[in-house]
């Protein structure tokens, strides 16, 4: 891979520790839109991969279901309350059953599997991640948040464990699968592929009237409802950018984000002879996940194929950072580092909560979100408790502002 990237080659993404040669998945957020295609790509390839460990927050129902499909060797409920009914339900079974955050961490620290899919949503995913580093595990990394939030110390982390970080986000995916076999070749920019979302070509004036529904209507992907909500704001591709700074080591002036409304090619990686590779095919994140979880080996599937006889036209434009100002605010935050991401981040949780709720329309979150990035207190060089501790401050800040 390239030495931008903290995997050596020759390193593959988990020791197949498992008697039998096949790797030993971990789904932490297992009943999630990422979670359960995982699951699919793992029942697709029993020869490959075994089921360890699955974790929901509240779908106990869906988890309970999983358990008894995949049967995994502990599975975690978050939402304590619901413990006695995941445990009855597997009472025949001899899956170990957990509830609560720390169960999270504890089970992410545990020997039994070889790399974990982190594919929780938002800040909650951060620490079982952090730990399943500290532990040495392989991560399969869905969960962008958490490089959002201190990028720094989980790729010194992983450095220093030795541990892959295997991108899921299919724009980092394909930047990631552009750089196989250019270890020795510096990347000039990336360019991140941003379908637009549902409100490409809207301004202010259409934007302050839409509703949480049409919000949620994602024209090519299917994902959880605080991802989709940030495809609309943009504010996912700011994530993203930031996302990609701490994956590829790039400075921020080697981002650049393109509009691609089709969502055909998933991003591309620059050279420094000026020549471009893009990775291409059709947006199904099922791929992304196969290749993260059987990487450094590409499995055949039968998912379906792009044919270029079929669709003529792919587009390109720049993005409208006037009208999707979240954008503009996740390129300041990139810009500035420090705790400014974090900040940024947990606001912006927030502030999608409380869209998801009525609360507040779709303009008022990029308000927030401006706010508390102007209100709690800047730090350049945070450390692990004052990322912490940002998060928090600025939690209540924009909870306070949104009158949560
Ligand atoms: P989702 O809402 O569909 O699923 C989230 C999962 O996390 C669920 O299993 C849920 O039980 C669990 N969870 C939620 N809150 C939790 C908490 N407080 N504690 C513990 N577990 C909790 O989300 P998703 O769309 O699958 O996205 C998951 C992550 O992957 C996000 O970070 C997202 O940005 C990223 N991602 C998703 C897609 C996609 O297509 N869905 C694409 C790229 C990246
Ligand atoms: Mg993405």
């Amino acid at each position: 891979m390239s030495e931008q990237t903290n995997i050596k080659p020759g390193l593959s993404a988990a020791s197949n520790a498992n008697a039998d040669g096949r790797k030993r998945i971990a789904i932490f957020g297992s009943t999630g839109s990422i979670g359960t295609q995982a699951l699919d790509v793992i029942a697709a390839n029993p020869s490959l991969f075994t089921t360890e460990i699955l974790t929901a927050h509240n779908n106990e129902e869906l988890l309970i279901e999983q358990a008894l499909q995949f049967n995994p060797n502990i599975v975690v409920i978050g939402d304590e309350r619901k413990y006695t009914k995941v445990k009855e339900a597997l009472a025949p079974t001899d899956i170990k059953v957990f509830a609560g955050e720390k169960a999270l961490e504890e089970t992410a620290a545990m020997d039994c599997y070889d790399l974990m899919l982190a594919a929780i949503v938002g800040y909650a995913g951060f620490r079982p991640t952090l730990k399943a580093i500290e532990s040495g595990k392989a991560v399969a990394l869905a969960n962008k948040e958490t490089l959002v939030v201190a990028g720094d110390i989980i790729m010194r982390k992983a450095v220093e464990n030795r541990v892959p970080v295997i991108p899921v986000d299919s724009e980092h995916s394909a930047i990631f699968q552009c750089l196989v076999g250019e270890s020795r070749n510096r990347i000039e920019k990336i360019i991140l592929t941003a379908s637009g979302g549902p409100f490409l070509g809207r301004k202010p004036n259409y934007l302050v009237n839409v509703k949480r529904e049409h919000a949620l209507q994602h024209p090519n992907w299917n994902m959880g409802a605080k991802i989709t909500i940030d495809s609309a704001t943009l504010m996912n591709k700011g994530l993203e950018m930031i996302e990609a700074k701490w994956l590829f080591n790039l400075r921020p002036d080697q981002i650049q984000v393109v509009i691609h409304p089709q969502s055909i090619i998933h991003s591309m990686v620059q050279f420094e002879d000026g020549s471009i590779k893009a990775q291409m095919g059709l947006p199904d994140m099922k791929l992304p996940i196969q290749y993260a979880l059987s990487f450094p080996k590409r499995i055949p599937n039968d998912f379906p194929r792009y044919d270029f006889k079929k669709v003529s036209n792919l587009s390109f434009e720049e993005p409208d950072i006037k009208t999707f100002k979240n954008l503009g605010l996740a390129i300041e935050a990139l810009n500035k580092g420090g705790n400014l991401p974090a900040i940024m981040n947990a606001a912006n949780e927030i502030a999608v909560f409380a869209f998801l709720r009525n609360k507040i329309n779709f303009l008022d979150m990029t308000d927030a979100i401006e706010k508390t990035m102007q209100n709690v207190a800047f730090i350049e060089k945070p450390t692990l408790e004052e990322y912490f501790e940002s998060d928090g401050e600025a939690r209540n800040f924009a909870a306070d502002l949104i009158k949560l």
